[in-house]
Parts: C-alpha cells; sequence; structure tokens
C-alpha cells in the first residue's frame, strides 16, 4: 500500500490476479463460451490511467463505456461498444483499514465480479448503460443478487456483503 493513496505494482498484481478470477466466476454463472472475454476485452484501469473528470473517490470502481465509434456522443450502448472498469484505488485502500480488516485479494475479487457482472449484463441482457436512477439503482440489486450468489462460501467474503449492503456502492 502506497502512501499517496494510490496502488503499488504489486497491489495491481493482485487486482490483476482477481480479475482472472472473476471473469472466470462470471463466465461460468452466465454460460459465456470459453473465449468470450477475449473476444470482448474490456480495459481494467486505476486512476492513474483515468482522466480527473471520471474520477469518483466515493466508490470502489465505476464501468465506464468507449463508444465504438468514436463520435464522443453520449448514446446508448450497442454490443460493439467496449467497456472498461476503473477502481478507485483510494477508495479501496481506505476500506482496507477499516477496522473489519479485509485484504485486497478479496475486496478486488468482489470488486472486479461486481463490475463484470454490470459489463455482461450490458453486453447481453439489453440493460441500459445511461438507464434512469430509478432503472440503475434496481440494476444495482439485480448485480449484488447474482454477485453474492457467485461468490457465496469464499472465505471472508459476508462481511464485504455487509459492507455493500450498508451503503458503499461500487
Ligand atoms: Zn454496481
Amino acid at each position: 500500500m502506497s502512501a499517496t493513496g494510490l496502488f503499488t505494482e504489486s497491489d495491481r498484481t493482485t487486482v490483476d490476479r482477481a480479475a482472472r478470477l472473476a471473469e472466470g466466476l462470471v463466465a461460468q454463472y452466465f454460460d459465456l463460451a470459453h473465449d468470450d472475454w477475449i473476444k470482448n476485452p474490456y480495459s481494467l484501469m486505476t486512476w492513474k490511467e483515468a482522466a480527473k473528470y471520471l474520477r469518483d473517490a466515493n466508490v470502489f470502481a465505476q464501468t465506464v463505456r468507449f463508444d465504438s465509434r468514436h463520435t464522443g456522443k453520449i448514446q446508448r450502448a450497442k454490443p460493439q461498444d467496449y467497456y472498461g472498469v476503473l477502481l478507485a484505488d483510494p477508495a479501496i485502500l481506505r476500506a482496507l483499514l477499516r477496522p473489519q480488516r479485509h485484504d485486497l485479494w478479496t475486496l478486488g475479487l468482489f470488486v472486479l465480479t461486481h463490475e463484470l457482472v454490470h459489463i455482461v449484463r450490458f453486453r447481453k441482457f439489453g440493460v441500459d448503460f445511461f438507464g434512469t436512477p430509478r432503472e440503475r439503482e434496481k440494476e444495482e440489486e439485480v448485480v449484488h443478487k447474482i454477485t453474492r450468489e457467485m461468490l457465496a462460501g469464499v472465505e471472508s467474503m459476508d462481511s464485504l456483503f455487509s459492507l455493500y449492503e450498508s451503503g458503499i456502492r461500487i
């Protein structure tokens, strides 16, 4: 953990490993083809790699969408759109300091599984990336329920479910 609140290189390796596992779990849950994540890659970014206006210190992570036609216009998501997960290193590292301690591997797996479920639902289930606040709130509930189901039984995950359910948004 660095003093700047950003991931160190070794933190980044840990979250990359957690991402690989999350990809496998999500692929299994949604019965995706074995090469689905290769054919539909996403970017995993941290604050260092993100434009300042995208940074939100109040969430652990957010999904971002890149318009495949590079028009720069905001529009409804298309199947060929390209998604990314932006991890908020400071929020994640702060959560690791809570009295109820978590480790980066477990928290990373939780956050990444949640975000990848969002991406699959945007891509394959017609969920609108630009849904109304009410639609987004409902979608959060669905995504959390699926994530919970997928990670049930993973060691020390229960306290993370409670943390999320207490209002922290990812
Ligand atoms: Zn979410």
